[in-house]
């Protein structure tokens, strides 16, 4: 199905990335929010690939602000549907108008023009926009709005309610036949009005604009609470396991999840051998694959001999700040007879907590017996399994 076109209609894609971003920018610090980035990635690379991947869409242009084509070239790769940007005007339908035009030797029967900073758009919303213009001459995502309506005085006082009944919430991409549209900027291009969209501009010059079912995630990203809701959304959950065995030697304690634990027995390993963390330390590296243990801390190396084992969970903690996850729960089991854990359970979930950093309430630490079977069941050792879940930042 990719690539290959259903209809012999051309369809052009205007993107508008013009804007300065002033909501979100500090200024000289931070990109232009079309070129932050969003899950690892810069929005407006998010936000063109819906467009580039869908069959029946021939070419791409997007209208950067003047002077801004590099920032433009390191955000997003090359690819065949895309043209070298345009530089827009100085308001939005200026900008529009500049893409349209520099559309003009390919000709295309319909176009779609888009906010750079919706990066959330869905095959099917273009789809539905596209099927529209087949029998109008424009058309727009729209949602009903659901909130009450209120007007607010210039004192800051609620005045009156606004009935919500016929009221849509409209978002891009908006389609149109180019032609249709295009004469409707030029003739736009020199009214003083500002328009907010194409929508108005198309309503203005008297072409008919009909609505497509719009999508709540198909949002404008405006606010630092917008790119905070967008980076959540994002997150995917990651899980890893782990499994450690130690076997008792002489000695009178041992060391499990970070615990001291009297016994009459120790476990014997290169480290403290605490079987729990060496068990949470893989559980960790799987759910970043980030290879194991035995790959980061070699037991021939003698840095690590006798080594608390905390140093070993702590630089996979590290590790998982580094990549931007953020651990959500840990969950350990330890196989044994002996000692008890249910005495040492809760100083072992505070350790491990203080080790991640994470709340007592995301750990838990288990115990269970193998009936006296095997090698735990015989008191020759202790295995302990562990479970990670993580939430990673969205895009590879
Ligand atoms: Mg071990």
């Amino acid at each position: 199905m990719a690539g290959i076109k259903s209809t012999s209609s051309r369809c052009g894609v205007v993107i508008v990335a013009g804007g300065t971003g002033t909501r979100v920018r500090s200024p000289g610090k931070e990109p232009a929010k079309q070129y932050r980035l969003l899950g690892g990635r810069p929005v407006i690379a998010r936000t063109l690939r819906p467009f580039l991947d869908h069959p029946e869409i021939d070419l791409v242009q997007v209208v950067v602000r003047p002077g801004t084509a590099g920032e433009f070239h390191n955000a997003v790769q090359p690819h065949p549907k895309l043209r070298e940007p345009v530089d827009g005007g100085a308001r939005r339908q200026d900008s529009v108008r500049l893409g349209l035009e520099a559309l003009e030797s390919f000709a295309p029967d319909h176009v779609l023009i888009h906010d750079a900073v919706r990066p959330f758009v869905s095959p099917e919303m273009i789809d539905s926009v596209l099927a529209a213009l087949a029998v109008s001459t424009g058309a727009i995502p729209a949602l009903p709005v659901t909130d009450s309506l209120r007007r607010v005085g210039p004192d800051g006082f609620v005045q009156e309610g606004v009935d919500r009944e016929g009221l849509f919430a409209v978002q891009t991409p908006q389609g149109f036949r180019y032609r249709e549209i295009l004469a409707a900027h030029r003739r736009a291009a020199a009214e003083p009005e500002e328009f907010t969209d194409d929508a108005a501009v198309a309503q203005w010059a008297g072409v008919e604009v009909s609505i497509v079912e719009g999508a709540a995630a198909n949002r404008k990203l405006t606010t630092m609470e917008d790119f905070a809701m967008a980076e959540a959304a994002l997150a995917e959950t990651r899980i890893g396991s782990g499994f450690d065995v130690h076997r008792f030697g002489p000695g009178d304690h041992v060391m499990i999840c970070g615990i001291r634990v009297p016994h009459e027995r120790t476990l014997v390993g290169h480290s403290d051998a605490d079987v729990g963390l060496h068990a949470l330390t893989d559980a960790l590296l799987g759910a970043l694959a980030a290879g194991d243990i035995g790959s980061h801390f070699p037991p021939t190396d003698p840095r690590w001999k006798g080594v608390s084992s905390d140093v070993f969970l702590a630089h996979a903690r590290d590790l998982a700040s580094q990549a931007g996850a953020r651990i959500v729960n840990v969950d350990v089991t330890l196989i044994c007879e002996a000692p008890k854990v249910g005495p040492h359970r809760d100083a072992m979930r505070s350790r491990i907590a203080e080790i991640m950093e994470i709340s007592p309430q995301r750990v838990a630490v288990k115990a269970t017996t193998s009936e006296g079977l095997g090698f735990t069941g015989r008191g020759e050792g202790i295995a302990a399994q562990a479970s990670v879940a993580v939430k990673m930042p969205g895009g590879e």
